[in-house]
């Protein structure tokens, strides 16, 4: 079996220079976390803050961690002094608690708007119309201590891969007119995981969220 540091070094390899490579190290040990950081990786994302905050508190203080997944609004004060990418905000109640928490903190904290672009309701996210609306308000006046940095993604979970290519290029195209006519600068798109980041690269996205293709697959499925 491959190791952590071949599988990176693999993945590594078939990234462009633009694409940023979050290494998704949710359900694994801090030990398994260890070997990746040895291996040279500094970003990593989990989808639980009672995994995230542990975590954080027994790793070297120069790794960056995101927070991936559904994160609910009383949680947002474990991660607020570090944190520095949430990438699931679903809500503007969580966009108002995330900029509460993080002026408590003297922080500006980087955020994504996640954005439902997939066809099973599992999923969360803005729909388009209400990203639209938000883009459009004074988000900047109203949320002072939140930065958006840009979008979020998941593509359905299906072999379909025009369905797939299609969502990503929904989120891709939504950016950019949402970019002209607000006259903003949305750096990032996050989107793709082990099954579909080259899809979701060839789509536009420069931000991939990739767990079991580096740690293997996980013992419980989240
Ligand atoms: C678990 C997870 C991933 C990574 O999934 P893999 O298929 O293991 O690469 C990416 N994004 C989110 C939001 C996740 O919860």
């Amino acid at each position: 079996m491959a190791t952590i540091k071949e599988n990176l070094a693999l993945i590594q390899s078939n990234l462009p220079i633009h694409v940023t490579l979050v290494a998704v190290s949710k359900t694994h040990p801090v030990e398994v976390v260890e070997e990746t950081y040895n291996a040279g990786q500094r970003i990593f994302g989990e989808n639980r803050v009672q995994e995230l905050v542990p975590k954080f508190e027994q790793m070297p203080k120069d790794i960056q961690w995101h927070l991936i997944g559904t994160l609910q609004r009383n949680k947002v004060k474990y991660i607020a002094p570090f944190v520095s990418l949430i990438h699931s905000v679903d809500q503007i109640d969580l966009l108002k608690e995330i900029n509460k928490e993080a002026a408590k903190n003297n922080r500006v904290i980087e955020c994504l708007i996640q954005v439902y672009i997939a066809t099973e309701e599992s999923k969360h996210g803005f729909s388009f119309d209400e990203a639209e609306s938000l883009f459009k308000s004074d988000f900047r006046m109203l949320f002072p201590h939140v930065k958006i940095k840009g979008l979020m993604g998941m593509a359905s979970f299906t072999s379909d891969v025009q369905q797939v290519k299609k969502e990503f290029l929904s989120l891709k195209d939504f950016k950019a007119k949402i970019e002209s006519e607000n006259s903003l600068d949305l750096p990032i798109l996050s989107m793709g995981m082990s099954g579909d980041y080259a899809l979701a690269i060839e789509c536009g996205s420069n931000m991939v969220r990739v767990g079991s293709s580096i740690f293997g697959s996980r013992s419980y499925n989240q």
